[in-house]
């Protein structure tokens, strides 16, 4: 039975079942025709001559026997003719509900051959609500296809932005290297200084790689505990202070008092703020100002990272956590950048069960990077 196709299934079910409905009519009809038919017949002859038989009984059964060859015959014609018809209906009723399940089969093998753009049509406008089993399952097998479309274009885009990335530092290296080996560039220390910088671009660069990969594919895990925020924080802005002292960017800090004990993973809320706290500096230019600053209220904790450095133009604001986007890409590599470090920062505080934003008045007027985590994170 399971060789064969789904349309042959309901076609064979169908006649089946209207050949046995057929059979149980005739036989019920044959069984019960003649208590109906003496019935009648008593009851004709009682309307001829009330309290007489007007008929002998010889007479009706030859009656009814003749009438029993008469319903015989037209069943034995009418019960083909239905029989005929019963195929015709179920053929064009089984070829009408195996039709969608042939289009999804056949839409499912073309994206194994990987036209990931492959669709099952549906009725335009049609909800949700309105909508059989098969058509929902349609419906899904779409939603599922675009999912599928989307992750190879985003797979094929990864592939070809980690190109991009390590093309550049790499071309460096190798030229440099040539050059020393051709003799056009002198050996000495800018230059190794220069190769240095480069790989440890590269360096970077996979690390964040390895990075977003652990977290993008779920296979880290966050180590919550309960610990106490001053002095978590006190710590950071020890370890900030010189690096922004050096650059000659004021870093100044707007600590609610009474912070008490937050519940996070502490590694990785050093890991957001690091990332936010070196973006500032390096968006910064000298003698500009950094404040960071924690609030919190009943339900959350919000975290504040706000420069008056380069700040961002509104058309790259809503870009800035994909990752390897650069708002300003000839900056960003000179500060080192990956790209990637707002679209890590942006899975850890989700992780933590929180949300980030992004804020600037455009270009020239600083940022301001909001993020909150709940008090209690399960
Ligand atoms: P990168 O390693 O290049 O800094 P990020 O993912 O950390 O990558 O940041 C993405 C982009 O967002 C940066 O290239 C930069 O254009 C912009 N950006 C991030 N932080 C700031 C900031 N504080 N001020 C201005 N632009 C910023």
């Amino acid at each position: 039975m399971s060789r064969i196709s789904f349309f042959w299934k309901i076609f064979i079910s169908m006649f089946i079942v209207t050949c046995i409905s057929l059979f149980i009519l005739a036989v019920s009809f044959r069984l019960s025709l003649p208590r109906f038919f003496f019935r009648h017949m008593g009851e004709m002859n009682t309307m001829m001559r009330p309290g007489i038989q007007v008929m002998g009984n010889m007479l009706e059964n030859r009656i009814f026997q003749i009438f029993g060859n008469t319903t015989n015959e037209a069943l034995w014609i009418s019960i083909p003719i239905a029989l005929i018809i019963t195929l015709l209906a179920s053929w064009l009723i089984s070829r009408q509900i195996s039709a969608p399940l042939r289009n999804l089969f056949a839409s499912a093998q073309s994206i194994a051959d990987g036209n990931y753009q492959e669709r099952v049509l549906l009725p335009a406008n049609l909800q949700e609500s309105q909508m059989d089993e098969i058509q929902r399952l349609s419906s899904g097998f779409n939603q599922m296809a675009a999912s599928l479309e989307k992750t190879e274009e985003m797979r094929k885009q990864l592939i070809a932005d980690i190109s991009h990335e390590l093309r550049t530092p790499l071309t460096t290296i190798k030229g440099s290297i040539e050059g020393l080996i051709d003799g056009v560039l002198p050996a000495q220390n800018d230059t190794y200084e220069h190769i240095l910088t480069e790989a440890t671009r590269l360096q970077r660069l996979v690390d964040d790689l390895q990075e977003l990969s652990r977290l993008e594919g779920g296979s880290f895990s966050l180590t919550l505990q309960n610990f106490p925020l001053q002095p978590f924080l006190d710590k950071l802005f020890r370890q900030f202070q010189p690096l922004y002292e050096r650059k000659g960017v004021q870093l100044t800090s707007d600590f609610q008092p009474n912070l008490g004990e937050i519940k996070a993973d502490p590694d990785r809320l050093n890991q957001i703020l690091i990332n936010l706290l070196t973006n500032s500096l390096n968006y910064t230019p000298m003698y500009g100002k950094v404040t960071l600053s924690v609030q919190k209220t009943q339900t959350q904790i919000q975290f504040q990272v706000i420069d008056n450095g380069v700040g961002i133009a509104p058309e790259h604001l809503p870009h800035i956590f994909t990752r390897f986007y650069r708002a300003d890409k000839s900056r960003s590599r000179t500060a080192g950048g990956s790209g990637i470090g707002l679209t890590i920062t942006k899975h850890l505080v989700d992780a933590h069960g929180g949300s980030i934003q992004a804020f600037s008045e455009g270009l020239g007027q600083g940022s301001r990077f909001v993020f909150h985590i709940p008090v209690k994170v399960s």
